[in-house]
């Protein structure tokens, strides 16, 4: 086996490896696609999605890591837990039913699966209108 066979392998190895993981879809905001990518593939204990949008979409954002870091996000999933949640206009309504007799209320509940993304321009890592961010003191 030649040198340069080798070092093929490992490229298209490499390349293999890549696409494995999910792609930001065009227009698709940073944390539409964090959310996407953890429901496949789950935490690393790292900014994994992040960095990778950042790498793919918006190479310039180079404090991106430092800023989610502020909102408490020093992993992908708790960008989420700390940071931003989905929209609350998103979220099923608390309700009011009624169980034997009992009135029960039922709180309003995110969605199970996020609405498309409504987009952002190519470069911004802002999040998109599905996420509003999560205020003190929850
Ligand atoms: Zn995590
Ligand atoms: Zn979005």
């Amino acid at each position: 086996m030649s040198e340069s066979t080798t070092t093929d392998e490992i490229e298209s190895w490499l390349r293999e490896l890549a696409t494995d993981l999910t792609e930001p879809r065009p227009g698709e905001c940073l944390l539409c696609f964090v959310a996407r990518s953890l429901d496949e593939f789950g935490c690393d204990n790292q900014l994994r999605f992040a960095c990778r949008f950042r790498d793919l979409r918006a190479p310039r954002a180079v404090g991106l890591e430092r800023r989610l870091g502020q909102r408490g996000g020093f992993c992908d999933c708790e960008i989420f837990l700390n940071g931003w949640s989905v929209h609350s206009r998103l979220w099923s309504p608390e309700r009011e039913v009624e169980r034997e007799g009992y009135a029960e209320i039922i709180e309003a509940e995110p969605p199970e699966e996020l609405p498309p993304c409504t987009g952002v321009r190519l470069g911004s890592t802002q999040p998109c209108g599905n996420w509003e961010r999560r205020r003190r003191g929850w």
